[in-house]
């Protein structure tokens, strides 16, 4: 299916559920190589994370630990137009290797603020793996982004874990907003 309606909005094939696995399987084979010999625990941010979340860890081979955690947002902010909470954060992250895994890293605001939390109970190391990363998006230097697995443009996108409006969250595919075109001059 190379065009789909979710709502209001139609959306095209961005990245195939093939492509998606291939990727997935990479990243997993570069993490078992990092990682070896350590005992990372990996943390999910959910929603959006949960199905890249489940494919990551079944191609993961060194002993692990995971967990969830859950981000809200409150307008009103001054800097990014949001406050955040993180609820679930492991209180035991001292001295451990921590991943972060997101699906998809836009200003980078929601990640800056869970990677200060981790941060105050001084791990071993935290980096971040993230499914898509949007480079153009991006409004705060995340030194600690290592894995990605897809760069793309500037668009709104769907599928395999990412909703429009609470939909499209279970399809197996990642879907691109339609952007119509501008009227010529
Ligand atoms: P950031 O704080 O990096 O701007 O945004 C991160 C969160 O915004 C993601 O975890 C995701 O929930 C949401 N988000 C950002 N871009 C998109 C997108 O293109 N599609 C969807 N469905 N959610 C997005």
């Amino acid at each position: 299916m190379n065009k789909i309606q979710i709502a209001d909005k139609e959306f095209e094939l961005l990245l195939d559920s093939d492509n998606i696995s291939k990727r997935i399987r990479l990243i997993g084979i570069q993490l078992n190589v990092d990682y070896e010999k350590r005992c990372p625990i990996f943390i999910g941010v959910l929603n959006g994370s949960f199905l890249f979340m489940a494919d990551l860890l079944r191609e993961i081979e060194v002993p692990c630990e995971v967990g969830f955690i859950r981000i809200s947002s409150y307008a009103g902010a001054e800097s990014s137009g949001k406050i955040n909470q993180a609820f679930g954060l492991p209180e035991d992250l001292h001295n451990r290797d921590v991943i972060i895994v997101e699906d998809i890293v836009d200003t980078g605001f929601t990640l800056d603020y869970i990677l200060k939390e981790v941060h105050k109970q001084t791990p071993a190391s935290v980096k971040v793996c993230s499914l898509l990363f949007k480079p153009a998006a991006l409004k705060t230097e995340i030194a600690e982004l290592e894995y990605v697995g897809f760069e793309i443009a500037n668009d709104f996108v769907v599928g395999y874990g990412l909703d429009y409006d609470g939909l499209g969250r279970n399809l197996k595919a990642i879907y691109r907003e339609k952007t119509v075109p501008a009227d010529l001059p």
